[in-house]
């Protein structure tokens, strides 16, 4: 099995926003805001080949919006595709595409548009999703309005690529299981990879940084805090028995880190990356 990391560039986002009731005080020292109070965020995937399955989770913001949305999250850096091929992968080499949800900084990378209309930007990809979470979307409540882009959504059922993840923990994949959470956005999905040197967990946003592990820690942008914090508390008693290694999509400098014990509560060990993570 070969796990890359896929850093399709930064974007930003106000960092009230990101740390909800926490004090700018204490998160302005961890992630420094510009004089907008943006914060700086990794739009960061993870590319799995196992065989012939050559698996992407999430495919970042792409860019079929236009420059006044653009303007808002100032994203930089070399995009997906520049960087799948930096690690030596072309779009039709990839088999599968598994989106933990459906807002824009997860999903925008699948489609693109051709003139008029939209195409696949992996043309031999099926995508996978949720089916609470396609639902939920299609029919977006009016404060997750702005995440949900039809354009992002509907053409990936249009042009035939949809398909719907199983409801329990397995995944498609005999080296893959599927931890759900339902703070976030109704069943966000994070990919539990049961890699030969341990599990390794994409933590989309459930855990957006290493600094968002101490329960009150929780995103302003969540639907149901409360909910995030009964799935951290789901997802500690995993991780910490399974020593799961954590795989964060957003955390500008940090892709991965372990869980530690300590007399506070869970707490995050020191950030590393994925290679250094033994992956
Ligand atoms: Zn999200």
């Amino acid at each position: 099995m070969k796990i890359s990391s896929i850093l399709e560039g930064t974007f930003k986002l106000d960092g009230g926003a990101m740390f909800g009731v926490v004090p700018r005080k204490l998160w302005n020292k961890l992630n420094p805001s510009d004089e907008q109070n943006l914060c700086t965020w990794a739009l960061r995937c993870l590319l799995v080949e196992e065989g012939n399955t050559r698996l992407l989770i999430d495919s970042g913001m792409g860019d079929k919006q236009d420059e006044r949305f653009f303007s808002h999250y100032e994203p930089q850096g070399e995009g997906l595709i520049a960087a799948l091929g930096g690690k030596g992968y072309r779009p039709e080499d990839i088999t599968d595409v598994l989106l933990t949800h459906l807002h824009f900084d997860h999903c925008g990378g699948t489609i693109r548009r051709k003139g008029d209309a939209f195409e696949a930007v992996f043309p031999n990809a099926r995508i996978w999703v949720d089916r609470r979470q396609w639902e939920w979307a299609v029919y977006p409540n009016a404060r997750e309005k702005a995440s949900f882009l039809t354009e992002n959504i509907l053409p990936i059922q249009e042009l035939g690529l949809l398909n719907f993840l199983p409801e329990d923990e397995n995944s498609p994949w005999p080296w893959m299981k599927l931890f759900r959470c339902f703070g976030h956005t109704e069943s966000m999905v994070l990919p539990v990879i049961d890699a030969p040197s341990g599990k390794l967990v994409f933590c989309a946003d459930l855990f957006p940084s290493v600094h968002h592990i101490p329960m009150a820690w929780v995103m302003g942008y969540d639907m149901r805090p409360l909910e995030t914090l009964e799935d951290k508390r789901r997802f500690f008693e995993k991780a910490v028995q399974e020593k799961w290694t954590l795989f964060f999509e957003h955390d500008p400098l940090n892709e991965c880190a372990v869980l530690e014990n300590t007399e506070k509560g869970i707490r995050a060990g020191k950030g590393m990356q994925l290679v250094e993570a033994g992956f």
